[in-house]
Formats: C-alpha cells, structure tokens, sequence
C-alpha cells in the first residue's frame, strides 16, 4: 500500500518553497529592523513545560499535544506553540538578570491534534516574537507595529487588526465573578463545552466560536468597564501610540485570553478575504507567564503569525511573488564519455559561485538542449572532443542564441560578464 502523509500534514514541494522563502526573509528581516534576534529551541520538550506556560485549561494542553513518552518514560510532547519555549529558555540561560528588554524572534513547525481543514493543519508553521522585560506599553505598541508592518511587507492590503485589555490579576477576578454571574442563569443554553467551563473558567465562553453562545451572550458584561486605573491607563496609552504611529485598529470586546499569566494588551489580526478561519496572528503581553514557569516576576509581550494562512492571503497578491530562480549555466555533453570532463567543468563554475547543472541521464546533446531550455537555464555550454582539445568553449545564450567562444583558463571569469549581458537583454 502506498505511503501517504499522515493526515494534517504536507509536503512544501520546490515550487512552492520559493514562496516560502521569500516570506521567510521578510519575517525575519523586518523583525531584525526592529531589533529582535533569532532564538532557535527544541522541537519537543517536557510536557510540564506547556501545562504550565500554555495553561492545563487551555485546548490546546487539555485536547491538541502530540505528547508520548521516550523510551526513558519521559512525557515528551512536540511543541503546540512557542512562547512557553521562549520563557523556558529566558529563565534556564539567566538572561534576566542581563541586559533588559530581551527580544527575540522564532520561526518553525508547531505540532496540534487539531481538525485539519483549509488553513488548519496538524504540522503547521510559526513565525513569533517575544519582548521579555518591560511593562512599557509602548513595548506592547511595537510588537503591535511589527506585526503590522510584516502583514503590509507581505502585500496583504486590508488587514484588521482588533484589539482589547484583559486586566490584570487585581481588576480580572472582579469581573470573572461578574461574568459567572451573569452566565449562571442563562448556562443552559450554551454549548456542552461552555456549560461545563463556565464556571472554572467563564472568559473562555465569551471566546466561544459555537453561534448559540455567541447569541446566548449578547449582552455580556464587558472587560472593558471594569478594568481598573492603571490597567485602563495602560490600554489608552497602547492605543494612543498605534494610532500615532499610523496603525488603525477596532477594540474588540469578545477578544479575551482565559488564562491568569494574560494581562492587558490582547490583540489579533484577521484577513477578511481568508474565509472561516481569518486569523492570521495574535499575541499579547503575559505578565505572569515567566513567574508560572518557575522563573521570577519577569513581564513580557509577544504575538505568533501562522505562516500558511499568511501565505494563503499573500496568494491573494500574486503579484509579489518572485519568479522562480533559473539555473544560470546547464553543461551539455556532446558524448557520454565526457561526462568526467562534464562534472569537472559544472564543479569548477559552482565554485566560482554560478549555479550549474549538467546531464545524468544519458540524454543526446539535442534531448539535453531541451531539458536545459525546460529548467530555463540562462546559458548553455558545450563540452567534446572538440572543445577538449583545443581549449576553448562554446557558450550559448538561450534566450538570444548569441555565441561566444571562450577560452578554457579564463571561462570563469567570463562567465559573469556573458551573464550579466543576458540579464540586460
Ligand atoms: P495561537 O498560537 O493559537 O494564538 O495561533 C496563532 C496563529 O497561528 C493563528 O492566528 C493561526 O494563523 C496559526 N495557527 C494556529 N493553529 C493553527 C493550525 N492548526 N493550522 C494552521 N495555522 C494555525
């Protein structure tokens, strides 16, 4: 029986990895402007570490982890997302007590047990960044910006960001206790899911995607009026600097994170050309977060972008794609047994830092013209007997079948003038 992906998992096959990369480069750019760096952490880690920094409420710990044991009986899981990485790694290297605020980018596959359907998958693709060690709100503001910024540098025209204040340890258990009080009569109609989390954890219902909640509930009490003075200070002050910096923005009442280490800024960004799940990325500031992985009382603030769904709405703008790269010089051996001479030649012009490709098929010269012409080689070069012997080439530009004899000492030389020429024409 044929072997086939398992399910929620794919294969970004060349064509598409240009994409892929061109995305990547943006990412990782734009974030490296704004003075953040690349933190690179394991693919698995202990299980504990996402109960505690992911929250043991949460989906995503309580029904999404690919989690196993090793053959040490460790639970292992691989990691649903990478900000509890991140704080792990903040407080097992000592970083702070150096230099604050610490900000740092990370890129890479993220594994959930999730339903696969269009933009959701099993193996799916992060880009994030976390600023551990500030409570400024214009901290909050930045990471926002940049978030902004990569979605407008990735050709996406009409972005939507929403924005709310979660609170904080003080003002939250206030209005949790408002919040079960209103949902206590009314629990019966909600979902299954709500009817039994109401109660433990009731701002997960607010976040409900089922439509009979989101009915049920119309009339919540909101987050916003009871948030206390220096959590309604920071929130005005995050939203006076989006706005100074050019950065529209709704306020979003049912945006909410259920769990404690979540304070203030709450945030996501949705495309509305994706369809249901239109949700590019979303972050915050988690405050208590450092503390709950065993560090000490250390803010911090960060979002994660799925990359396939950024992917998918730069789709919508094909025409910041880049063209495939062409090869630029494809050898063409007249006779088989020059195929030593052949590779000679093709290792010789990779080192001098062309791309080259020769035959391995055993393809007459006529068949090899066509194959170099298919992979849009930009030059082609001859190598027989001819050539062999009297120490010189034929080099053939593909597009304007110009010829140019070159000598074989200083083929490498030459060859980024002939190409150059090519470019221009
Ligand atoms: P989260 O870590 O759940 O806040 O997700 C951040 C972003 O990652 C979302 O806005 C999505 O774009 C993306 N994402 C989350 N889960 C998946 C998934 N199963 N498949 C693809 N993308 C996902």
């Amino acid at each position: 029986m044929q072997i086939k992906a398992p399910r929620g998992t794919y294969d970004i096959l060349p064509e598409q990895s240009a994409k892929w990369q061109w995305m990547e480069k943006i990412l990782k750019q734009t974030a490296y402007e704004f003075g953040y760096r690349e933190i690179r952490t394991p693919i698995f880690e202990h299980t504990e570490l996402f109960e505690r920094g992911v929250g043991e409420t949460s989906d995503i710990v309580s029904k999404e982890m690919y989690t196993f044991k090793d053959k040490a009986e460790r639970s292992i899981t691989l990691r649903p997302e990478g900000t509890a990485s991140c704080a792990r790694a903040f407080i097992e290297h000592g970083f702070y007590s150096g230099l604050l605020p610490v900000k740092w980018y990370y890129s890479g596959p993220m594994f959930r047990y999730d339903r696969p359907q269009t933009g959701r998958f099993r193996q799916f693709h992060q880009f994030g960044v976390e600023a551990f060690g500030s409570d400024n709100p214009f901290l909050d503001a930045e990471v926002i910006i940049l978030l902004m910024e990569i979605v407008k540098l990735l050709g996406v025209k009409e972005p939507e960001l929403h924005i709310n204040s979660v609170g904080c340890p003080v003002c939250r258990p206030m209005y949790r206790q408002l919040l079960i009080e209103y949902l206590e009569p009314i629990k019966t109609a909600l979902c299954s899911d709500c009817q039994l989390r109401y109660a433990v954890n009731p701002l997960r219902v607010i976040d409900c995607k089922n439509h009979s909640c989101q009915a049920a509930i119309k009339e919540h009490p909101l987050l916003s009026d009871s948030l206390c003075p220096d959590c309604t200070l920071h929130y005005q002050k995050v939203k006076s600097a989006l706005s100074a910096n050019g950065i529209d923005f709704i306020h979003d009442d049912n945006l909410v994170r259920g769990l404690d280490y979540y304070t203030n800024t709450a945030f996501e960004v949705h495309i509305p050309g994706l369809g249901a799940q239109s949700a590019v990325g979303g972050g915050g500031r988690y405050n208590g977060l450092v503390k709950e992985c065993g560090g000490p009382d250390v803010p911090g603030v960060g979002f994660a972008l799925g990359m396939e769904r950024m992917l998918l709405a730069a789709d919508l703008y094909q025409d910041q794609q880049e063209p495939a790269n062409p090869v630029d010089v494809f050898i063409i051996t007249m006779e088989s047994r020059f195929i030593d001479q052949a590779m000679q030649l093709t290792t010789q012009i990779r080192r001098a830092g062309i791309s080259a490709d020769m035959d391995y098929n055993d393809r007459s010269p006529r068949a090899q013209m066509k194959f170099a012409d298919k992979i849009k080689a930009r030059l082609v070069i001859m190598i027989g007997e001819e050539e062999i012997e009297k120490g010189y080439y034929l080099v053939r530009d593909m597009q304007t079948s110009n010829q140019y004899q070159v000598d074989r000492e200083t083929l490498t030389e030459n060859l980024p003038g002939i190409l150059l020429k090519n470019e221009e024409d």
